[in-house]
């Protein structure tokens, strides 16, 4: 009934920033959150693209306070709700849920609190909103003009194509057919232009504003290491990097999941481990654990991640490659939603290429299926072997230009490198002049010119290439033959023992029209901290310590009495703001950024407390 009369255009932009300022307790927008706010708030619909931890959220929150009635949030994981909805309470805003974890009688009290304009947000699962019965209360709130907006999140779930596909999602489409009044704004992190146009379509959203944020995510740091003994690296990286900090760390296999986070635990590193072969119950309880408390180490199969809205995750590792850029991206995108330093660690090793392409060749796929899944593979070989920076690397898949960012370990400590052109040519004909046959230790043993019984039984010793790399140490040689599988100039054959045998790759640099450059490993520790001195962002570096673990401690006891996630209470970066800043006054809490009224009222006098007791 309202189709044909347009929103009235209130000044909302100043409205806007005083909900910002009392509600959430900020100072001010970020990036394009005022121009989505301002646009849904008028009335239109909206499909935005922000990375994880941009600020998606307040984009439709803050809309949903702006307009008369309730605002339907869709959203499609359970526990994500739980905490959203959480967090809103927390902050004084009439906030619920309706999902399949209630019993019937909390589901009635808050359809009654719904039906009767007693909510701001409701937040559903896509199989309720399409229920007769929930589709009826719509109908009945839009009759009465309370109908607010509808905020569709994670929107990619409606994309077929991506690992996250959602049926359910898709019969949103008849939300603008039954609504055509009612604004919408579909939110998600995914990147990629083909999943992009894909929401629009199947959402009906083609004609909505698109509002696409930078995928850069300046505050977290990239560093790729090679795998020597990546558990102790792991080990050493925690230590040294994040002790005590909260992070997951990502293996291919569920063995290696188990026994990663039990050799951390042995370590005195506090981990969990989770993946599908876990019992509901055991993965849940875990899940639960990771959110709720300070500094718990999730260590997963790709199954954990999706909708982990944990804020202040402070570093993702990568015990093993991931399958592609995206997934690396999305997976590392879960550090550092806070804004704060986090890190994203990978160990990679030209071994775990040539495990990946074999299961790619081994697989029962089709033609094009592994020709695309190589096509992804050497992409991100591409980033693990570059020596130049990673962030421009990474924003250049997206495309996006960057310039050198400063917080990566090729920028902070360039990789040297050495010029092997030599040494590959010598390598590739050794393996010609062998025939094909043998793998690199044989091989090795020959450019070295070592008289072992393998070699003089196959009269070895007499062919050209014999001893023409005594100038090399067999660790040398080693990476050698590494990089050249891992680029692809020399293929494995593992029916044969692992045999090398050259491919059509490995011409040009046959024919010398090409060169062959490695990196050389760095050297460790030392240069690693140097590079943490340079961190202002760091936790808690630089800020004063005995008052911020009071803060967190007194933070964790407050969550667990409330029941809910310590960062539903505060975040870290307020905790860290208080630690500085030091207020003695309900006036200089104000001030601080995350402390909106109605926070300042439940825990003001708890926290000025403590600061005042703490030297
Ligand atoms: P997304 O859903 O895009 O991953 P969130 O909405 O969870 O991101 O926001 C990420 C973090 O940034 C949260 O911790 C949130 O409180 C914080 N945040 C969002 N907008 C602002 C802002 N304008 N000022 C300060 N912090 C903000
Ligand atoms: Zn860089």
């Amino acid at each position: 009934m309202f189709a044909d009369t347009p929103s009235p255009p209130p000044a909302t932009g100043g409205r806007a920033q005083q909900v910002l300022a009392h509600v959430f307790g900020y100072s001010a927008f970020r990036g394009e959150q005022q121009a989505i706010v301002e646009h849904v708030a008028a009335g239109s619909d909206a499909l935005v693209l922000m990375p994880t931890g941009g600020g998606k959220s307040l984009c439709y929150q803050i809309p949903a306070l702006l307009r008369e009635g309730t605002a339907i949030v869709v959203s499609p994981l359970i526990a994500l709700m739980q905490d959203q909805v959480s967090a809103l309470v927390e902050a004084g805003v009439r906030a619920a849920f309706l999902n399949s974890s209630q019993d019937a009688d909390t589901a009635r009290a808050v359809e009654r609190a719904a039906y009767v304009g007693e909510l701001d947000l409701l937040y559903v699962a896509p199989e309720r909103l399409m229920t007769p019965r929930f589709l009826d209360q719509l109908d009945h709130l839009r009759d009465t003009g309370r109908l607010a907006l509808f905020a569709i999140d994670e929107a990619h779930c409606v994309s077929q194509w991506g690992h996250d596909f959602r049926p359910e999602y898709l019969q949103l489409s008849i939300l603008p057919e039954r609504y055509p009044a009612i604004p919408r704004i579909a939110l998600t992190a995914t990147a990629d232009r083909q999943t992009r146009e894909e929401i629009a379509r199947r959402l009906n959203l083609t004609h909505a504003r698109r509002f696409i944020s930078s995928f850069d995510r300046p505050n977290i740091r990239y560093t790729i290491v090679d795998k020597d003994d990546p558990r102790r690296q792991l080990l050493a990286f925690i230590r040294e990097e994040c002790p005590g900090q909260a992070g997951i760390v990502y293996c291919l296999s569920r063995r290696k999941v188990e026994e990663t986070a039990a050799w951390l635990c042995e370590h005195g590193v506090n981990a969990l481990p989770y993946h599908a072969g876990m019992t509901q119950e055991l993965r849940a309880g875990h899940q639960t654990r990771f959110l709720r408390e300070d500094g718990l180490v999730m260590v997963a199969t790709i199954a954990f991640g999706m909708g982990i809205d944990k804020p202040d995750v402070r570093f993702v590792a990568h015990l093993d490659l991931p399958r592609s850029i995206e997934g690396y991206y999305q997976e590392t995108g879960r550090a550092g939603r806070d804004g704060l330093a986090a890190q994203a660690w990978m160990a990679w090793g030209a071994q775990d290429v040539v495990q990946q392409r074999r299961m790619i060749d081994e697989s029962e796929a089709s033609e094009e299926f592994k020709r695309l899944a190589r096509n992804r593979l050497e992409v991100l070989v591409g980033l693990v072997e570059a020596t130049t920076c990673r962030r421009q690397h990474l924003l250049a898949y997206f495309g996006e230009d960057s310039a050198p960012c400063g917080n990566c370990d090729n920028c902070l400590s360039p990789p040297q490198t050495w010029d092997a052109t030599e040494a590959a040519r010598k390598a590739l004909s050794c393996v010609y002049r062998t025939g094909q046959r043998y793998g690199a230790g044989h091989l090795i043993d020959v450019l070295r010119g070592e008289l072992t019984d393998k070699v003089v039984e196959r009269g070895h010793q007499d062919i050209t290439t014999f001893g023409i790399g005594s100038e090399l140490d067999e660790k040398r040689w080693r990476t050698v033959f590494r990089q050249l599988v891992a680029r692809e100039l020399v293929a494995v054959d593992h029916e044969r023992y692992n045999a090398l045998r050259l491919t059509d790759a490995a011409r040009p640099l046959l024919r010398g029209e090409t060169g062959f450059h490695l990196r050389l490993e760095r050297e460790r520790s030392r240069s690693r901290s140097r590079r943490r001195a340079a961190t202002p962002m760091d936790i808690p570096g630089g800020i004063p310590t005995t008052l911020f673990d009071r803060l967190r401690a007194w933070r964790a006891a407050t969550a667990k009495e409330r029941n809910v996630p310590a960062y539903v209470v505060f975040q870290d970066a307020t905790l860290r703001e208080i630690a500085i800043a030091r207020p003695r006054s309900q006036g200089e809490l104000a001030g601080i950024s995350g402390i909106g009224d109605r926070k300042r009222e439940a825990y003001g006098d708890a926290i000025l407390e403590i600061v005042a007791t703490t030297g």
